[in-house]
């Protein structure tokens, strides 16, 4: 009996016959994904130990209220919540995260919910059944992120366990995918049918998401955590933006007493909404030790991050504070092999050749496996229908083996498809409203949630994005690919610093009230760059107009082969 709970203080009702049958599937669930529910009659569970460090006083609110119940442990509430229908407490907004659910409050009454698809990897039957919890239990769309996964919205909490079981029946998670814990893994899209990678990096991802969502330990960060891995090729992860980087080089010859091969390199310390890259650590990983590595970081940030200040609890901060030589060393004393130096003389063969900037994952490309060939579409600003999801699902089915991958691009790519068939699956993915035909303008387009449902957000980014990129599309003619990406709030989401134009949403005194920043001139990998703000507090009506004049003046003044970066 579930009497250890106080019920909310909103009105509610009691459970529906039809609730009552969902909550025994929802505890079935949650014993299924291995969450320990314990005896619903005991009082709440012990409390979490307190790492090393600052007392009890000098921790942040969150890190108090972790403490205090841990957060899968506040399911109960959940689940009580769902009874009544009622409002989360602040704490249990905060707890709530970590099965993926954010309370959307004060711009709707509801949650979104936030999935995890390590390296972006979906099969058709998850597809559907996304789809129909879309449309039985949501405003019907499905968002793919820029962290190459799904997110819901708007969910009533009368139906968060609902959805939670769902979830987890077509053998998807959400655990973890918020507040201080480790986001889902990102990974070139194209990872394993590739002809151009170093190495197909999905089976790394698949152990490291494993010993993520299962262990205890990496559900208690000081704060959010991002790792990237890129295996090389021709998309990339866009890893620098995250706290930990792997990239795939090739080492040429043994000049510096390395054997030659595939190794990582490591990057540290990249903060999308502090305008940081992540720096190059200086040392290389064999593959079979890149995971060790990995989860020794974790653990010198588990220990060494700053518990006591949210806004200095980033990895960044660690690293500031010790150097890169300083984690190098907290980190080998967690490894049983010494890491390796690269000097800046190694002969290395860098992971790619290819242009980083384009829209390559738009279109049709050929595969390592012969005969075979994968099938890019554009999503405008990643934004999905149930209706279109569920098409997407018949037609990787159809042409496919039934697999699709989400980019960091807010896109997706169908792929082992039939040479054969790739023109007809573009016809019927065109047909659907995702163009598989590469736009120098339209598929470069990045929108982050904004304000129709992002509390943060100044600016309603996926409808101005969807308005820009129709007004543009009818004035303006591109002869290079361009991005522009649109965020709603310092938080950047959309990584907008790192956009060819980056549009960083603000109010203004107009007669919509929402306008841009805009910034020219950032890229990533090999261009990587921080966008430089040229303009300040553009009213959204006059945004079109001024993206135009600038898209049409930087075309033709431009010489040679100059692009944005040159700002
Ligand atoms: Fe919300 Fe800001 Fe992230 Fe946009 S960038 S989704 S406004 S938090």
């Amino acid at each position: 009996m579930m009497t250890a709970l106080a019920a909310p203080s909103s009105p509610g009702k009691d459970f529906s016959p039809e609730q009552q049958r969902y909550l025994e599937g929802f505890f079935a669930g949650i014993s299924a994904g291995g969450i320990s529910f314990g005896d619903l009659s005991s009082p709440p569970a012990a409390k979490a130990p307190i790492p090393e460090g600052p007392s009890l006083e000098d921790l942040t609110k969150e890190e108090r209220i972790k403490r205090e119940l841990h957060p899968f442990d506040a399911i109960e509430q959940l689940v009580m919540d769902a009874r009544w229908n009622a409002k989360p407490e602040p704490e249990s907004v905060f707890r709530y995260k970590w099965n993926g659910l954010f309370w959307l409050n004060p711009v709707k009454d509801g949650y979104m919910c936030r999935l995890r698809i390590p390296g972006g990897v979906v099969k058709s039957y998850q597809l559907r059944e996304l789809a129909a919890i879309a449309s039985d239990l949501t405003t019907g769309y499905i968002q793919i992120t820029t962290r190459n996964n799904f997110q819901i919205r708007l969910i009533e909490p009368k139906n968060c366990p609902e959805v939670l079981r769902r979830i987890q029946s077509c053998g998807l998670h959400s655990k973890g995918a918020g507040a201080d814990n480790i986001r889902n893994i990102t990974m070139n899209p194209c990872a394993g049918y590739d002809p151009h990678e170093l190495i197909d990096v999905r089976p790394l991802v698949n152990e490291l998401a494993t010993l993520i969502i299962a262990s205890k330990e990496f559900y208690d960060l000081p704060r959010k955590f991002n790792i990237a891995y890129d295996g090389g090729g021709l998309i990339s992860a866009v890893e620098d933006t995250n706290d930990i980087g792997a990239s795939a080089v090739r080492i040429l010859d043994d000049g510096d007493g390395i054997e030659p091969g595939i190794y990582f390199r490591i990057a540290l310390g990249g903060v999308t909404g502090h305008q940081t890259f992540a720096s190059d650590w200086g040392v290389i990983v064999k593959p079979e030790q890149l995971n060790d590595v990995m989860v020794a970081l974790l653990r010198v940030f588990i220990k060494h991050g700053d518990r006591t200040n949210r806004k200095k609890a980033r990895f960044k901060y660690v690293i500031e504070g010790m150097g890169l030589e300083g984690v190098m060393a907290e980190t080998e004393k967690l490894l049983p092999f010494k890491l390796t130096r690269l000097a800046p003389t190694s002969p290395i063969q860098e992971k790619r050749s290819f242009s980083q900037q384009g829209h390559s994952h738009v279109g049709t490309y050929p595969q390592k496996q012969e005969g075979l060939v994968y099938v890019g579409a554009s999503v405008p600003v990643g934004q999905l229908t149930a209706r279109q999801l569920e098409r997407v699902a018949d037609l990787a089915e159809s042409y496919g083996s039934g697999e699709v991958r989400l980019t960091v691009w807010q896109n997706l790519i169908i792929p082992n498809v039939k040479a054969a068939y790739a023109a007809t699956l573009a016809k019927s993915l065109r047909k659907l409203g995702l163009p598989c035909e590469q736009s120098n303008l339209k598929s470069g387009f990045v929108a982050c949630t904004g304000n129709r449902y992002c509390k943060f957000a100044a600016t309603d980014t996926k409808g101005h994005a969807i308005a820009i990129m129709e007004y543009l599309d009818k004035r303006v003619k591109l002869d290079k690919p361009i991005n522009i990406h649109f965020t709603g709030c310092a938080h950047s989401c959309a990584q907008h610093f790192m956009g060819d134009i980056g549009l960083l949403g603000t109010k203004v005194k107009s007669e919509s009230g929402e306008g841009y920043h805009i910034t020219v001139g950032g890229g990533f990998g090999e261009n990587r760059k921080i966008g430089r703000q040229i303009f300040s507090g553009v009213p959204f009506e006059s945004l079109g107009s001024t993206l135009e004049t600038m898209l049409k003046g930087f075309q033709q003044k431009r010489e040679g082969e100059e692009s944005f970066h040159s700002f």
